[in-house]
């Protein structure tokens, strides 16, 4: 097996002015590129190249770092660039919005808790929205470690719903350091039809 470095759906500008469209092509050609290629070396180095990224993840803690750097690095950024859309709609619909409602108060509330977990993340890594049981939380995570990863806290553990990367290469070219505006921005690219279809999985 073998991990392909997938096509977006859409063109590298078909997010401006949100997300930039030379940010969009370096991040997805030259940076998910390289994770994708060295996944593929240190899965094969492993001897581990039958199992999916998945299987890898639960028991990450016994490969080595390039498997858990570039396996993340991998497979996040495949989930963040599906659940962006030219198209957004601001906000989720029906059972999503009201699980939301629920566990966050409001939908405000949760884009403020959700926001801050992404402003406040140390250094690189990304923020999460993520099902855990019947409960959705929010949580971060550093580098390029991930939610289904064994070395997460079990509490900090569940299925991905919404990614979002907080690396500087992320942002860096349109927003400098200011990390909290390409937030801001990013609540108007979320493809919540995506979120939708990864909460009622
Ligand atoms: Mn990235």
């Amino acid at each position: 097996m073998s991990f392909k470095l997938p096509e977006l759906d859409y063109k590298y500008d078909a997010l401006e002015p949100h997300f930039d469209a030379l940010t969009m092509e370096i991040h997805h050609t030259k940076h998910h590129a390289a994770y994708t290629n060295n996944f593929n070396n240190a899965v094969k180095e492993a001897g581990i190249d039958n199992l999916s990224a998945e299987e890898i993840f639960q028991n990450v803690s016994k490969y080595s770092a390039a498997v858990r750097n570039n396996g993340g690095g991998y497979y996040n950024h495949c989930l963040f660039w599906k659940n962006l859309t030219p198209n957004g709609e601001g906000k989720p619909t029906g059972e999503l919005f009201k699980a939301i409602e629920d566990n966050f108060g409001s939908f405000d509330k949760f884009k403020e808790i959700f926001s801050a977990a992404a402003a406040t993340r140390f250094g690189s890594g990304w923020a999460w929205l993520i099902k855990q049981g019947d409960k959705l939380l929010v949580t971060s995570t550093p580098n390029q470690d991930n939610p289904i990863m064994d070395v997460v806290d079990e509490k900090e553990r569940g299925t991905i719903l919404l990614a979002l990367d907080v690396w500087e290469h992320a942002y860096y070219l349109k927003f400098q350091n200011r990390r909290p505006d390409y937030i801001n921005s990013f609540w108007n690219v979320v493809d919540w039809k995506e979120v939708n279809n990864r909460f009622k999985k």
